[in-house]
């Protein structure tokens, strides 16, 4: 081992960049420091349902962060009550089919961003963490010591080895490093998704839909989108959402339009009282977007990762957990470099690990955005029996797959190209 660390700066402290911050302040050979901008954590959108895979990433980085979210996870219903994400069809001829029963559970279980971000938190040293310090520069020198250098928007710099961005859908380091012309740079709305949503004390929306649906997990298929329920804090509180493909948005602002339950006119009865529901309040709802594919997620001692590398849209349920995958798969990685002219094979290894399973994951969200509206080009709306098996084996595709096998991949890619003395840095 040098007698140097390696100075490791990680731009944003969301689930990805703190996730691997946990890990990585373990390491004595690294010195991690975090740059986050908000001043503060303050909750966002409804709770996230981190499938298997997440969780399993958790532990890989540590059993004191899987442990971390376990501590700030609530049910959404009653512990015993088993719970499924149940897909039915609300329009057409098979109206009223059910497709798909995804995560069967009892004591289902969803954590609030602000939450879950507090836990991981606590698992990294004081002063490893600056929050009010937003990324606007970054340059990389060519020779000497610490040579990726940062600039933030209140004036001040930082300088490490390599510089890791987890910061989010409209990342800085993503503009970085395709430049800000490519076409992958900047997040796009392919499909046009509106996503309305909206809170309501679960005692109120017992009175206007079917109670039914406020004690399980419902998506309602059609044409114009999807409608969703989800029962948060132990039945309490309801999440109901109604997300419209194609909406058309104002020219002069971008705005989206209102909510109009008229198109909805041909959904079954159950979906329409929630569309009505949601109508009535769409403060919560916001515009969904995705990345197109980039062609690599790193290049020399800088990388994207998490929602920088790959945002998708909600609808398959996995962006944080894949986020988790790449902080798992970078800390295995990072565990063995213990010089700063390690960083280049390490991050090359990462990218051609994680990159193309992360994308597959954002296609697989656009492909149920479009299957859930009907939109999909095999007609699968016309033939409830393949839904069935496209539901069944996405959900093994995201959830069932074996990540701790990924990881050991990318530690032997990185030893054997390391060893090779291909993608070690020369000193110039
Ligand atoms: P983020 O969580 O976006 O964190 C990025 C961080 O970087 C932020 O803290 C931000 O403040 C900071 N930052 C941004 N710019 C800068 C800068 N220039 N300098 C410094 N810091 C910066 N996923 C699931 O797995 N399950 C779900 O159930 C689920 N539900 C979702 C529901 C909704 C409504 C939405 C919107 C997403 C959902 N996701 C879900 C996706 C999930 O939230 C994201 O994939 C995940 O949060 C990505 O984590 P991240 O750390 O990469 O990015």
């Amino acid at each position: 081992m040098s007698e140097q660390r390696v100075k490791v700066a990680i731009a944003g402290g969301g689930i990805a960049g703190l996730a691997l911050a946990a890990g990585l302040a373990k390491k004595p050979h690294l010195d991690v420091h975090v740059y986050e901008s908000v001043p503060a954590y303050r909750d966002v959108g409804a709770g996230l349902a981190l499938h298997l895979n997440g969780i399993k990433a958790m532990s890989l980085i540590g059993p004191e962060v899987r442990q971390a979210y376990a501590d700030k996870a609530l049910s959404l219903g009653d512990e015993e009550r088993e719970m499924a994400t149940e897909v039915i069809l609300a329009h057409g001829r098979f109206r009223g089919q059910k497709v798909a029963e995804l995560g069967r559970a009892k004591g289902r279980k969803t954590v609030s961003r602000a939450d879950l971000l507090d836990g991981f938190l606590a698992l990294i040293p004081p002063g490893r963490v600056s929050f009010g310090r937003r990324l606007v520069g970054i340059e990389e020198r060519r020779s000497g010591e610490h040579r990726v250098r940062l600039t933030f928007e209140d004036g001040t710099e930082a300088a490490a080895d390599c510089l890791l961005g987890a910061d989010g859908i409209h990342s800085v380091t993503r503009g970085y490093l395709l430049g800000p012309d490519h076409p992958a740079a900047a997040p796009v709305n392919h499909d046009g998704w509106q996503i309305y949503r909206t809170m309501v004390p679960t005692e109120e929306a017992v009175k206007q839909i079917d109670p039914r649906w406020t004690t399980t997990v419902p998506i309602l298929l059609g044409p114009r989108g999807h409608v969703n329920c989800i029962p948060l804090n132990k039945n309490t509180r309801l999440s109901a959402g109604v997300a419209v493909r194609g909406a058309v948005f104002s020219a002069v602002d971008g705005s989206a339009p209102p909510l109009d339950p008229a198109l909805f006119t041909e959904y079954s009865e159950e979906a329409q009282k929630i569309v009505r529901m949601v109508a009535k309040d769409t403060s919560a709802s916001w515009t969904a977007a995705d990345h197109d594919h980039a062609p690599f997620y790193a290049r020399g001692r800088v990388a994207m990762f998490g929602d920088a590398a790959h945002a998708a849209l909600p609808f398959a349920g996995n962006g944080a957990a894949q986020a988790l995958e790449d902080a798992a798969v970078l800390d295995r990685l990072f565990a063995h470099v213990d010089s700063p002219k390690q960083i280049a094979a390490a991050l090359e290894a990462f990218d051609a690990v994680r990159r193309p399973r992360s994308q597959a994951v954002v296609d697989l969200a656009r492909k149920f955005g479009r299957v859930y509206a009907y939109a999909e080009e095999g007609r699968m709306h016309e033939d409830p029996a393949r839904m069935k098996q496209f539901f069944g084996e996405m959900a093994a595709f995201t959830n069932e797959f074996d990540v701790a096998a990924q990881s050991e991949r990318a530690y032997n890619l990185f030893v054997t190209d390391y060893q090779r003395g291909q993608s070690e840095e020369q000193d110039i």
